[in-house]
């Protein structure tokens, strides 16, 4: 057993701690757990405790459904929403096959090959998400509008609300975990808020956005309401995105930084947005993976960001341009170690960890094929016509989840990045997806037309 096992075993012990959860994430990003007594736990260390695959999304086709997940102990955290004695804790599970040989359908492992190219490049990946999502009044129902707790915006400081007390109980919740908090806000629409995380290696951030999700979840059910990552819920107010943050690193060096750049940006960094703007329709998928996350996309009116809240909908990159889908955000010149990129396309309802590997899969492709980068863009591209956005050779993000998945498809890079098992159940699931919601009648089209016709 190494240190941080035996770290493990004598705080379960010392804490009176009698369930351990053992976390992971499905192809979809859905968080699943199973819960062992700590009796089961050096075994679990030394083996892995052995479970049915075939019920999880994307996991394991039936013959071969027996898996193994093996926990991580240098992911282990007590929970604090269940604080009385005796107490819960967790640790985030590595799959295996019954051979002990990594599953190729754990997402988890999927970032984890990713980041090992990036190390075998010399780079280290650093991420910042910004979270956005909704407080609702209560738990949805199936066919009512649901109710943002209050009727703030952006930056509004609304004294007593529920909101307030939510993130400062949610924030205490997040940092007793080990979970930094940089900065938060109540965001643009009705109820909607903003918690940033404090950066991390993309391993750990992607296993904190998990984490995130579900103490939001549960901080809001004991206040009484109800905690949303759906990417658009209503029409008319801008949706939930996950702007991230990113930059590599060369042992303690930022890849990105060079003074005396534009922008401090390196010729390294200018290369990893090359890459994501060239591959950004192939990822688009992965990081907007529902048919709802298209109407944050497009949810613009007229030729503004309107309602689409400051949602990128165009392949372009700018320096403090908040219609671009990358941004070189404002520099500090004494501070070169901040120097780096933000991604504005991706939404809460993403898998972070399959997210995270197909951007820097489309970055380091940038990098490693020295590819140019375009002019930025300075103008606000949303304000454009069509044919101003033709001229500057400005595409445009897929529209729709078919799209996206047509743009996927014939994608060499995200084959190889998820590798074939993920990326054949994903489009899967997908097309699925698009074709049940092809053949909806919605009621947009009845209200306009079944009386006039
Ligand atoms: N909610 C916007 C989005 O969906 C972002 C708003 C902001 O942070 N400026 O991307
Ligand atoms: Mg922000
Ligand atoms: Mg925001
Ligand atoms: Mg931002």
């Amino acid at each position: 057993m190494d240190r941080q096992q035996e770290f493990v075993l004598r705080t379960l012990e010392e804490r009176d701690i009698r369930f351990i959860r053992l976390w992971f994430t499905d192809v979809l990003g859905f968080l699943k757990s199973v819960a062992v007594a700590p009796a089961e736990l050096e075994g679990a260390f030394a083996e892995g405790i052995g479970f049915d695959g075939s019920a999880i999304e994307g996991f394991a086709r039936v013959y071969e459904a027996d898996m193994i997940a093996q926990p991580d102990p240098a992911t282990f955290q007590v929970l604090p929403w269940r604080s009385e004695a005796p107490g819960v804790a967790r640790m985030f599970c590595d799959i295996l096959m019954p051979d002990g040989t990594p599953s190729f359908a754990d997402p988890r492992y999927v970032l984890k090959r990713a980041l090992a190219r990036a190390a075998d490049l010399g780079f280290t990946f650093y991420t910042h998400p910004e979270v956005e999502f909704f407080l609702l009044k209560d738990k949805p129902e199936d066919g009512r509008e649901p109710e943002p707790v209050d009727a703030g915006g952006y930056f509004d400081h609304t004294p007593h609300s529920a909101a307030h007390d939510f993130r400062r109980n949610a924030i205490m919740m997040l940092e007793s975990m080990g979970i930094s908090v940089e900065f938060s806000h109540h965001e643009g629409a009705p109820g909607q808020q903003e918690i940033d995380l404090r950066y991390a290696d993309a391993l750990t951030t992607a296993d904190n956005i998990m984490t995130f999700r579900l103490v939001m979840k549960e901080v809001a059910l004991e206040q009484g309401v109800f905690a949303s990552f759906m990417p658009k819920p209503f029409t008319e107010y801008p949706g939930s995105g996950m702007h991230t943050h990113m930059s590599l690193f060369e042992g303690d060096r930022n890849a990105f930084y060079e003074p005396g750049a534009e922008f401090q940006l390196s010729k390294v960094g200018r290369a990893f947005i090359a890459g994501i703007l060239r591959h950004s329709a192939e990822i688009t998928a992965v990081c907007n993976q529902f048919v709802n996350s298209y109407k944050r996309l497009w949810g613009g009116v007229g030729s503004t960001a309107g309602a689409g809240g400051e949602a990128p909908s165009y392949i372009c990159w700018g320096h403090n341009n908040r219609s671009a889908l990358v941004r070189v955000p404002m520099y500090k010149p004494h501070k070169g170690h901040a120097t780096r990129i933000e991604f504005r396309s991706l939404d809460t309802a993403t898998n972070p960890y399959l997210a995270f590997a197909a951007i820097l899969g489309a970055g380091l492709k940038g990098i490693e094929e020295g590819y140019e980068l375009p002019p930025g863009a300075e103008d606000d591209v949303w304000a454009l016509t069509s044919a101003e956005r033709r001229a500057l050779g400005i595409q445009p993000l897929p529209q729709s989840l078919d799209e996206a998945i047509h743009a996927m498809e014939r994608s060499e890079l995200m084959a190889d990045v998820l590798g074939e098992h993920v990326f054949d159940f994903f489009l899967r699931n997908k097309r699925a997806e698009w074709e049940e919601y092809r053949r909806q009648v919605t009621e947009f089209e009845r209200k306009r037309l079944i009386a006039v016709l």
